[in-house]
């Protein structure tokens, strides 16, 4: 029998790449509650709205105010800043429940978590203890703005600029497909403060808030999915913030950023589990009823086939999803991996489980009297945004391989 090798060696899988630290996971009890909580309340008060929401494309303000009424926008928030204090996961069960009703609200969630982010990670204590108080209660939302027309997947390539002058710093520039910009008190805004050959050390992250002179949101986009979340165009003409809005240092905005990503992607993952869970069910529901030839579609295998891989896709993502939270939850030094794995499988289940959960409706199922033509619609996102599931696959690649940042 051939030695079993038990002391790593140079050319073994590090532990990260076989399967983390170790850490384990299981729901606590105050996790299940929440779950439980959530999704109730989605099923009574947002489930009934999801389709109205979608075919508005207007922006769900009684959802905001449902879900601050309930404390679940305080669950990303410290508890000494007036928040729940949720951990990652927490926070990602909560966006599941709600997506599995309706993506677009469990969208709100993920862009409070995001939009805050930059805070919770560079911020001082004077900023979270000015900002978060509000909106850690719902009262205010707050923006992430990270892309523009030309920084895409490429964000180090921002152009929007800061200038120092005295005391403030001066913005100028423009902002494309920004998650609740346009309804947003506040926005983190990331802008050049240095040179393009400083790249990765150019940017920096400051705190726009609504109703400074000089920024305003020109458009908002008209959209495939998740409707009711407004995309919105901002437009910064000389605006003049106060030092004291740098969050972190001067050039640390790229490294803020990606830190941001890495925490706030598994909240896209949770989306996309939560959207191909709606779907399923909707799914197995028709199954049940619907009959042709004499009998429920269910009892056709070529049926079954299809639900069964649609249950077991949508299962694999969670099991994921709920691991990378508890790695980056522990401080993982893979986190970035993590976060993109969980967001790459969790996407990508979304749209082929929503694809086939059309598929079993039929004709039903691309018509709006049903939720699955609604949740195909929405899956599509999760590959897009907060880094496509190219962008995944290079992070992914990049920590197991190595390169540059
Ligand atoms: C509805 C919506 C909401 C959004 N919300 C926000 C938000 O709140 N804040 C924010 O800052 N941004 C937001 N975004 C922007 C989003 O994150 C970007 O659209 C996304 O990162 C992709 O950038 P891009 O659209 O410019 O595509 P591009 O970067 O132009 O990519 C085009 C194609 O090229 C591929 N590609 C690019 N580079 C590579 C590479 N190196 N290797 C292989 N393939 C590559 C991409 O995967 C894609 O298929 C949002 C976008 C949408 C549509």
């Amino acid at each position: 029998m051939p030695a079993v090798h038990v002391l790593p060696s140079a050319d073994q899988p590090s532990a990260a790449s076989m399967g983390g630290s170790g850490v384990g996971y299981r729901l606590t009890e105050d996790q299940l509650m929440l779950r439980d909580a959530v999704r109730l309340l989605a099923d009574e008060r947002i489930a009934p709205r999801a389709a109205e929401i979608d075919r508005t494309a207007s922006f769900p303000w009684d959802v905001k105010d449902l879900l601050a009424t309930h404390d679940v926008l305080g669950l990303p928030f410290p508890v000494e800043y007036g928040g729940v204090g949720g951990d990652l996961l927490a926070v990602c069960l909560a966006i599941e429940a709600i997506s599995r009703a309706c993506a677009t609200s469990g969208l709100i969630l993920a862009v409070q978590e995001l939009g805050a982010l930059p805070l919770l990670i560079a911020g001082s204590d004077d900023q979270k203890h000015r900002w978060f108080p509000d909106l850690a209660a719902g009262r205010t939302l707050i923006a992430f703005a990270l892309t523009e027309a030309e920084a895409g997947s490429d964000a180090a390539a921002v152009r929007t600029r800061a200038v120092r002058e005295g005391d403030d710093w001066i913005i100028e520039g423009t902002k494309r497909f920004i998650s609740q910009g346009d309804v947003a008190d506040l926005v983190a805004v990331f802008a050049a403060t240095g040179s393009a050959n400083q790249r990765h050390r150019n940017l920096s992250c400051f705190i726009v808030e609504k109703g400074m002179p000089g920024f305003r949101s020109p458009r908002v986009e008209h959209k495939m999915g998740i409707r009711g979340s407004t995309t919105a165009e901002l437009a910064f003409d000389r605006v003049r913030v106060p030092a004291e809005n740098l969050v972190g240092e001067e050039g640390e905005g790229f490294s803020i950023a990606m830190q941001t990503l890495d925490r706030s992607r598994p909240g896209i993952a949770a989306q996309a589990v939560g959207i191909a869970q709606g779907a399923l069910e909707a799914a197995t529901r028709y199954a049940r009823e619907r009959r042709q030839f004499g009998r429920p579609i269910g009892e056709f295998q070529l049926i079954q086939g299809m639900l069964a891989d649609m249950d077991a896709a949508t299962e694999g993502a969670r099991q994921l999803l709920y691991k990378a939270c508890t790695e980056i939850e522990a401080g993982s030094p893979d986190a970035a991996r993590w976060s993109a794995m969980c967001k790459l499988v969790a996407g990508d289940a979304a749209m082929r489980v929503t694809t086939d959960a059309v598929q079993v409706l039929g004709g039903y199922g691309y018509i709006d009297e049903f939720p699955v033509e609604r949740m195909m619609r929405d899956a599509k996102i999760t590959q897009l945004y907060e880094g496509t599931q190219q962008i995944q696959r290079l992070v992914v690649a990049r920590s197991l391989l190595g390169g540059p940042d």
